[in-house]
């Protein structure tokens, strides 16, 4: 049984790389994802925090935007055996903008919708911090829309000396009305018509928590409690929210850590 698990698992990863009993793919860098297989029944461990692995040995973890140099990885077998390294995570350079001399009207948001970001931000944490304990994620990963790139990762800019939240997505320039394909399997957690920052905003999540945000949607066309596959139709661009033309946003979570979605995807078709 196990053998034949191996087989089909080499056949659909054949990227996989590791030595001993763990196997993973992705890239040990800020804004990396990690998708490893381990015996069942490892208990795993990313800097000293436990990392669930699935009933059939699938996990995956990442690493936020300023994630330190190092990280400690340690598995115990089902035999009692250990396995304890420690990785490097490549340090990336992001693309920062310094504007002075605005008025501050640009750069504070009004007094009045403060509180409608606070209660908004609370309810997308919570759907993030959902544990769906279904491996999705190993349907592996595919751009939701195709075209021109407008915005990376990691990018930030310094409004009148203060530093703003960096861009934790990758922004895709289309027309309103172009079809939104799920990234991957998953399950639908959040489909909000018409949140501040970013309007129409669907998640779904990619199991252990796993997710992807897809924002400033036209319309959707899911529901939460939804399953979806990868490809699926799932919602149009448009220019919900605070933009300035259409786009598609998408963003990736595994817990707090933000995950840079071009680097699981093949690059971008032209
Ligand atoms: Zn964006």
């Amino acid at each position: 049984m196990r053998g034949f698990g191996w087989s089909l698992i080499l056949l659909l990863w054949p990227l996989w790389v590791g030595a001993g009993e763990l196997h993973w793919r992705g890239q040990w860098t800020q804004g990396g994802l990690i998708v490893g297989q381990a015996p069942p029944g490892t208990r795993l461990e990313l800097d000293g925090q436990a990392v669930p692995v699935s009933p059939e040995g699938a996990f995956v973890f990442g690493f936020h935007r300023d994630a330190p140099p190092m990280a400690r990885l340690r598995a115990v077998f089902p035999d009692g055996s250990r396995d304890e390294r420690q990785l490097t995570i490549s340090p990336r350079q992001y693309n920062i903008q310094r504007l002075d001399g605005l008025p501050s009207s640009k750069v504070t948001p009004p007094p009045a919708v403060l509180a409608r970001i606070r209660r908004e931000n609370t309810q997308v944490a919570a759907v993030r911090r959902e544990e769906i304990p279904r491996a999705y994620f190993l349907s592996g990963f595919a751009w939701p829309v195709t075209g021109r790139i407008s915005g990376v990762y990691g990018s930030q800019r310094i409004l009148n000396g203060e530093p703003r939240q960096p861009h934790y997505g990758v922004d895709i320039a289309r027309p309103v009305g172009t079809p939104v394909r799920a990234p991957a399997d998953g399950i639908v957690t959040l489909a909000e018509p018409d949140l501040y920052y970013s309007g129409a905003t669907l998640i779904i999540d990619h199991g252990y928590q796993l997710s992807s945000t897809l924002m400033h949607l036209d319309r959707i066309d899911v529901r939460v409690g939804q399953p979806v596959r990868k490809g699926d139709v799932v919602a149009t661009v448009g220019k919900s929210g605070r933009v300035t033309g259409p786009h598609l946003d998408w963003r990736m979570n595994w817990r707090e850590a933000r995950i840079d979605p071009a680097l699981i995807v093949p690059p971008m078709p032209r």
